[in-house]
């Protein structure tokens, strides 16, 4: 049998558009002021209950990449939700949506809090919801350093953005000894580039079609085992253009979108699952992993 091409929905449920401060790790939301004791979640939370609506309606095993220290927040605003997310591959984002790599902070943390921070993580979110296997860097924010440490904790990592990406191949990335499933990027018809993070599709500046193309062309070659799409919960409710909050209408149109995205995908496969069936395909063609 030849390699398939796998469809990856992957979620970074963060907190309300968490932006990076100068001088701290930790980030903040851009929506509502976040409280010492717990991250601004509303939005997320209201994303979040449509996201999994359409994941159960279309069947769909999405990828979640969580910031565990929402995970409190998310409990208390609606119990149910951890239940069904619960039923998706996880992953970890962080445990306040850390920049690892200080580029947005200005403030580069050691390996050893970095570490701490998550294992903290992984604490958390196996007391809520489960062990995470896999990772994604809040903001994308990855380097050696971070490579290192994550593949010491995690067995996959998807924080890499790679043109016309040959999934599982670890590229320029030194440190890294488990698997990248990275997203990718590519031209569109007007020859822009165009992202696998559904960014553009939630402002209203793209088309479902326009993402449909991308993932043909990706799926059209035999060397590209996986597309792996990315979306906020937060950004089904918040418009980032104007800074508001969408209202219902604006909310319901979205989920329209959203919906005729994902009834025209196949082969859809969480990131873990994925990767096992990808070993095995290498495995009988002498190549390993
Ligand atoms: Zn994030």
């Amino acid at each position: 049998m030849d390699n398939e091409h796998f469809t990856i929905i992957s979620v970074d449920v963060d907190r309300d558009y968490p932006i990076a401060v100068a001088g701290r790790m930790e980030a903040k939301s851009a929506v509502t002021e976040d409280t010492p004791a717990e991250p601004a979640v509303k939005a997320t939370v209201k994303g979040m209950r449509i996201l999994l609506d359409l994941f159960e309606k279309f069947d769909i095993k999405a990828t979640l990449f969580i910031e565990a220290s929402i995970l409190p927040a998310i409990k208390r605003l609606d119990q149910t939700i951890i239940k069904r997310m619960k039923k998706h591959d996880l992953g970890n984002h962080g445990y306040a949506h850390e920049d690892f790599t200080g580029k947005g902070t200005g403030i580069v943390p050691t390996k050893d809090k970095i570490s701490q921070t998550l294992d903290k993580a992984v604490e958390i979110m196996k007391q809520y919801i489960g062990r995470p296997t896999g990772f994604r860097a809040p903001y994308l924010n990855f380097d050696n350093n971070l490579a290192n440490i994550i593949s010491q904790k995690f067995s996959y990592d998807s924080s890499i953005t790679i043109k016309n990406a040959r999934t599982l191949q670890i590229e320029n990335m030194q440190g890294l000894t488990i698997p990248e499933v990275p997203l990718t990027t590519g031209r569109d018809k007007n020859n822009k580039p165009i992202s696998t993070y559904l960014w553009q599709l939630l402002e209203g500046n793209r088309e479902v079609e326009e993402y449909l193309d991308l993932l043909k062309g990706q799926s059209a070659n035999p060397q590209i085992p996986f597309t792996v799409f990315a979306i906020h919960p937060w950004h089904i409710a918040y418009h980032i253009g104007s800074r508001k909050i969408n209202d219902e209408r604006k909310i319901s149109e979205i989920k329209k979108r959203l919906e005729h995205f994902f009834s025209r995908l196949d082969n859809i496969s969480p990131i873990s699952e994925a990767i096992k069936i990808q070993r095995q395909y290498n495995s009988k063609s002498g190549k390993i992993l």
